[in-house]
């Protein structure tokens, strides 16, 4: 039987020699696109594709990039989504990372040719950013730079019960300082601590007084707890400040998140927090205040195992440097134009989409009780798995049995590819 299609597969060299598939196996790799040839021969051998179609089938099946990992519309309403790896970067960060990923004087100094320091600019705008810091260094996360702190001053750590948080995912906080070899000194209760639980558990085997901000809970009621500018002056050891979620200074829309340069100013030696979170950048653990603190951290071995490639200190030196970064213009944009770009997608959509109105959340941990006014474009709900498998994959939540779309997470550059995503699966 010879005009059985399923006995005229397209042979691989033939496949691989089509021009179109030939110029992916350059970018992407031969295996990588041998591998979706293959898949394509299986599929005509099965009767699904023709064997005439088979060069197509294979540049339609073929992926964008060599990593697995999509690029994915958040259209949550959550800005920092830890799952969609928290902040977007700005065009700039992008830009920095391209342009340093390749051989890049990131420890060597060209005016003299000899090594340089590592990262000078990216600590020189952190420290521009936040005049209170004396000093700075970049670690892998927040968690990295707790590890770090814990393993140069513990000892022992005096903590308030009530700031031994877990983060997410079962990471606890008080979990993660122990397995450095710190011991913590709990004080105060759940929801109450005092200055004096604080000055009466400082002792000689005190390394630091450590201050968490419980930054993905709230405690209401019979509550207290001591603020740094209280701490600082009433011990003799540093006091340590875990802010979480990388504002740089007071924001004016989150009254009750903690900033780096009022919480120095009150006092801490140093304070902790994110690169990848409000901060709108990489992912890194940033490390400021007194300078001799900052030098021990940073001679320490374990900073070695920590410290961050070359390729996020160009993007955080780029999110500081450059324009305001996608997490601070989703805060920051007025709920008109929220409505406006909505009313252009349902406009552009028809049937029975429309528009509502919808709370947005800053996410990765942080305000967890507070809401940004938002609008979405609402669905029905048998749109939410599509738009999920869909290219780009379409993220939203489901709410009163709809799908919403939450404008304000999304780039109003996706709003076109929004519209498009949503066509291919209705
Ligand atoms: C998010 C958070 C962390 C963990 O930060 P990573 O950068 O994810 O390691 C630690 N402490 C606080 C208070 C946080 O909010």
């Amino acid at each position: 039987m010879t005009t059985d299609p399923r006995r005229l597969v397209p042979r691989t060299d033939v496949l691989l020699a089509d021009p179109r598939v030939a110029a992916s196996a350059a970018r992407l790799g031969r295996e990588l696109v041998k591998s979706v040839v293959v898949e394509v021969q299986q599929r005509v051998r099965s009767g699904e594709v023709g064997p005439d179609a088979a060069a197509d089938a294979v540049v339609a099946a073929l992926p964008v990039s060599a990593s697995s990992l999509h690029r994915v519309l958040n259209a949550t309403g959550v800005l920092v989504h830890t799952n969609l790896g928290r902040a977007p970067w700005s065009a700039a960060a992008v830009d920095a990372v391209v342009a340093a990923s390749g051989t890049t004087d990131v420890e060597l100094d060209l005016a003299t040719g000899r090594r340089g320091p590592r990262g000078e600019g990216a600590i020189g705008a952190l420290l521009a950013a936040v005049p209170a810091a004396q000093a700075a260094v970049v670690v892998n996360n927040c968690a990295a730079a707790l590890a770090l702190v814990a393993t140069c001053l513990g000892g022992e750590l005096v903590v308030a019960r009530g700031e031994l948080v877990e983060i997410g995912d079962g990471f606890r906080i008080p979990d993660l300082l122990v397995s450095t070899g710190a011991r913590l000194r709990e004080v105060g209760t759940t929801n109450r601590v005092a200055l004096a639980d604080y000055t009466d558990a400082v002792g000689p085997d005190t390394g630091a007084v450590l201050k968490i901000h419980p930054s993905n809970f709230v405690v209401r009621g019979f509550t207290r707890s001591v603020e740094v500018a209280e701490l600082a002056g009433a011990v003799d050891v540093p006091v340590v400040a875990d802010v979480g979620s990388g504002l740089l200074a007071p924001h004016p829309a989150l009254p009750d998140e903690p900033d780096l340069q009022t919480t120095l100013a009150a006092g801490a030696d140093l304070v902790l927090c994110s690169g990848d979170k409000l901060l709108g950048g990489p992912q890194a653990g940033l490390v400021l205040g007194r300078a001799d603190l900052v030098q021990r951290l940073r001679r320490h071995p374990l900073y070695r195992a920590l410290r961050v490639d070359k390729t996020t200190l160009a993007a955080l030196e780029a999110t500081l440097r450059g324009p305001q970064p996608p997490v601070q213009r989703m805060l920051a944009v007025p709920v008109e134009v929220l409505r406006a770009r909505a009313e252009a997608v349902v406009a552009a959509l028809g049937g029975d989409a429309h528009v509502v109105d919808a709370g947005a959340r800053v996410g990765g941990g942080g305000a967890p009780e507070f809401e940004l006014p938002s609008v979405a474009v609402s669905l029905p709900a048998s749109c939410a798995e599509p738009l999920r498998l869909g290219a780009p994959p379409v993220v939203g939540y489901l709410a009163d049995g709809r799908t919403l779309l939450d404008l304000r997470s999304l780039d109003p550059a996706d709003d076109e590819t929004l519209v498009q995503a949503v066509r291919a699966c209705r």
